[in-house]
């Protein structure tokens, strides 16, 4: 009896191992016969993609008869696969918790198996990423960053302490006041442990201060992220200082220009800030000018992305906005700097509707070909994330994040949103088809 009774002690130790090794027990999933848009290649080739648990075990692209027994087999004729989108620039945590993730399950049915958080509350969003990750609810992963900015931010918007509620803001992990005297080592390992994929410097950051965060963040394997310009440093120093990803277009190469950088804080009105922003706007740029050619092959050699977010210019459009940031980012892209693609805003709250695919409407109007527009959704936002081992492509070994879609986004981009299914983490979903 005693010796029965250890045997199920034995039994029980090892299946609770295979138990919490779910990639073991789950059946193989096959999508066969589906156009694949893997983002290596620049077409799409026909083959069958082979899942077990999370990640995807195995491509063929030529027929195979035998498939393996119990599998779950979907026949994708004239169907075609591409990597879950990541929307690179997203703020979820302004209502509730419940509002968050509702966003992140519509998001996720649309497409969109991760996105970048660029400001929040890291307690909220610590959650999320939790929730999302192990499937607790149904939602796109979520990445999100610790911002680290000058004293004037906290004391003069009002923003830090809605995401900092019951602490003081700019004193906590997700949220940090700098100064040049800051242990940027402590800044960035408490961003480490609360789950940041990086810092984001915001403004009142000067070259200094900007060097040693991104020191310290390198150093411990976090990414930095920034605007393309902060006051009063210009996106010359913002790069080289080693950014990964810089944000929008609209106005970065303007800052480039200009003779000196203020931020919204330096000026006594509303007015008197909004006549200073119009100035900077209407600097005239062009491919010819020597700051320009420089600062985008500064861009290009030191790995910094432009998250151009397009989309936030199309409503504010008085004075050409929209035009000029996609002419910015087409010379970008013109001079070798990849593009990341961000809605700066996941979804439009009346209709439910996903603005990364606006987004990317926008980047081909711009001059993207669809297939960088794509991976600029894809691949580049999983680098600028530093994800690009686990997300971003159809690879083996890669997480199964994938979307179906019944017509191919290579003819026009806007097919996107024409969903079958979508597969997060290897767990499929019925998607949300939003073609109009
Ligand atoms: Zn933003």
């Amino acid at each position: 009896m005693k010796q029965a009774k250890s045997l199920w002690l034995i039994l029980l130790f090892f299946s609770s191992i295979h138990a919490s090794d779910q990639d073991n027990n789950s059946p193989i999933i096959i999508l066969k016969n589906v156009t694949i848009l893997d983002m290596i290649s620049d077409s799409g080739k026909k083959g069958s993609i082979f899942i077990k648990g999370q990640s995807i075990q195995k491509i063929i692209y030529e027929n195979e008869k035998v498939y393996p027994l119990n599998a779950i087999i979907y026949d994708l004729t004239g169907k075609f696969i591409m990597p879950g989108l990541i929307d690179n620039h997203v703020h979820i945590t302004h209502g509730s918790l419940k509002q968050s993730q509702d966003q992140l399950e519509i998001a996720l049915l649309n497409g969109i198996t991760g996105v970048r958080d660029m400001g929040g509350d890291g307690r909220m969003l610590a959650l999320l990423k939790r929730n999302t990750q192990i499937g607790e609810y149904m939602g796109s992963d979520v990445f999100f960053s610790t911002i680290i900015a000058g004293n004037k931010f906290f004391i003069n918007d009002p923003r830090p302490a809605q995401v900092a509620l019951g602490a003081q803001a700019g004193n906590v992990s997700w949220q940090w006041a700098i100064d040049e005297n800051t242990n940027f080592d402590e800044v960035v390992l408490q961003a480490k442990g609360i789950g940041s994929s990086a810092i984001k410097m915001y403004t009142d950051v000067n070259k200094k201060m900007m060097n040693n965060v991104s020191k310290s963040a390198k150093k411990y394997g976090l990414k930095v992220w920034a605007h393309a310009s902060i006051a009063p440093t210009r996106p010359s120093d913002v790069t080289a200082a080693g950014v990964d990803v810089m944000s929008h277009a609209g106005d970065f190469l303007q800052y480039e220009l200009a003779n000196e950088i203020k931020d919204r804080y330096a000026f006594k009105s509303k007015k008197d800030a909004a006549a200073y922003k119009n100035e900077i706007n209407n600097i005239p740029f062009s491919k010819e000018n020597e700051k320009i050619k420089s600062l985008l092959s500064d861009m290009k050699n030191n790995n910094s992305y432009l998250d151009a977010t397009l989309w936030i210019y199309k409503g504010r459009n008085e004075g050409n906005d929209l035009q000029r940031a996609q002419k910015a980012t087409k010379l970008a892209y013109d001079n070798g700097v990849k593009i990341a693609a961000g809605s700066d805003n996941i979804m439009n709250q009346e209709n439910n509707e996903i603005n990364l695919h606006n987004e990317l409407v926008l980047l081909v109007e711009a001059g993207l070909s669809n297939i960088d527009t794509l991976r600029a959704a894809t691949i580049n936002n999983a680098v600028g994330l530093g994800e690009e081992k686990k997300i971003g492509s159809i690879e083996v070994g890669k997480l199964a994040n994938l979307i179906i879609l019944n017509s191919d986004p290579l003819k026009k981009i806007s097919n996107t949103r024409d969903i079958q299914y979508v597969l997060k983490r290897g767990k499929v979903y019925q998607g949300i088809n939003s073609m109009q």
